[in-house]
C-alpha cells in the first residue's frame, strides 16, 4: 500500500507518495498560499490528485503549522497561514479526495517519521528537535507522539531560559527560539560581530573561516540549545534527542557546545543515557512521519 505525507511550511509544501517502509517513490512541491482557503485547497488536491493517477493511494496524512485540535480534530490557528485558522482540513479533503485524510502538527509529525525511520530507530522515547527560522520540537514517548489534553503539547521552543529577553514570535520573551534558532543566530550575530552578516548561512561561512566573532555565536547557540537539551534530559529522560533543520548544516560547530553544556547541566546518569545526534531525515522527516501517520492510522 502506499501514501501520501504532506508538509505543509509557510512558504511551500512538500508531499511525496511513501510506501509501508517510509521510503518516498516520488515528491512534488508547490508554493503555499497563505490567505486564501479555496485557493489553498485547491492547489493542495491538484497536487495529491496528481499523485493518485500513478498509484493506489490509502490513506493521506498532512503535517500543519500550527495548534490543531486532537479533540476536534481541527486547525485551531496557524500564524503563517491564516486561512487555515478554525478549519477542518480532514474533512475539507476527504471529501475531495475520496480517501481519508489525517492531520498532525508539522513538527510532531517529524518527530514521528525521525523516530521510525531515521535516527531514532531502536528508541522508545524521544525527543526531535528542528532549528530552523524557528526551533520546532515534537515528543515521542513510550513510541507515541506525545500530545498533551486537547493537541498542543510540545511547543518546546516557547519555554523561557532568559527571563526579559528578546521578544518572541509568540507574545513571550526570552523563548529559547529566540536564540537557538536561525533568526535567533542572526541577532546574536548583530551583538558579537563587528560586521555582521545577512543570513544564519554567511554567518556559518564566517565560523568555518576562523572569524571569532562568528565562532562565539555559535559558541553562544550551542550553549543555549545544550541547556535546551538539558532540560529535555532532566524533564523525560529520552533514550535520545535528534536535531535537524536547516541549521544543523553547521554540525559540530553547534553541537559540540551543545553537549558540553547539557553534561554540566543535566544529571549524570541521565546525560550518559541519551544520545544527541543530528537528525538522519532533514529535510525529508515531516513527509515520511506524516505518510506514516496515514499508515498507522489505517492498519
Ligand atoms: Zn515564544
Amino acid at each position: 500500500m502506499y501514501y501520501i505525507g504532506v508538509d505543509i511550511g509557510g512558504t511551500a509544501i512538500k508531499a511525496g507518495v511513501v510506501d509501508d517502509a517510509g521510503r518516498i517513490l516520488e515528491s512534488g512541491r508547490i508554493q503555499t498560499v497563505a490567505n486564501d482557503l479555496d485557493a489553498f485547497l485547491s492547489t493542495l488536491t491538484g497536487l495529491i490528485r496528481g499523485f493518485q493517477k500513478s498509484v493506489r493511494i490509502g490513506a493521506v496524512g498532512i503535517g500543519v503549522p500550527g495548534l490543531r485540535s486532537s479533540k476536534t480534530r481541527t486547525i485551531e490557528t496557524s500564524p503563517n497561514i491564516p486561512c487555515l485558522t478554525k478549519v477542518s482540513l480532514e474533512a475539507e479533503l476527504a471529501d475531495q479526495l475520496k480517501v481519508p485524510v489525517i492531520t498532525q502538527n508539522d513538527a510532531n509529525a517529524a518527530a514521528y517519521g525521525e523516530f521510525l525511520i531515521g535516527a531514532g530507530q531502536g528508541t522508545r522515547h524521544m525527543v526531535h528537535l528542528t532549528v530552523g527560522t524557528g526551533l520546532g520540537s515534537g515528543f515521542i514517548l513510550d513510541g507515541k507522539v506525545f500530545e498533551g489534553a486537547l493537541g498542543y503539547a510540545a511547543e518546546f521552543g516557547h519555554t523561557v531560559v532568559q527571563p526579559d529577553g528578546r521578544p518572541c514570535t509568540c507574545g513571550s520573551r526570552g523563548c529559547v527560539e529566540t536564540i537557538v534558532s536561525a533568526t535567533g543566530i542572526l541577532i546574536t550575530a548583530r551583538e558579537k560581530m563587528i560586521d555582521a552578516p545577512s543570513t544564519s548561512e554567511a554567518v556559518f561561512e564566517a565560523a568555518r573561516r576562523g572569524d571569532r566573532g562568528a565562532l562565539e555565536v555559535f559558541e553562544e547557540t550551542g550553549k543555549y540549545l545544550g541547556i535546551a537539551c538539558s532540560n529535555l534530559i532532566n524533564l523525560f529522560n529520552p533514550d535520545m534527542i535528534a536535531i535537524g533543520g536547516g541549521v544543523m548544516a553547521s554540525g559540530g560547530l553547534l553541537l559540540a557546545p551543545a553537549r558540553r553544556e547539557a553534561r554540566k547541566c543535566a544529571f549524570g546518569p541521565s546525560f550518559d543515557h541519551c544520545a544527541i545526534v543530528q537528525s538522519k531525515l532533514w529535510p525529508e522527516a515531516g513527509v515520511i512521519g506524516a505518510a506514516m501517520l496515514a499508515r498507522d492510522r489505517l492498519n
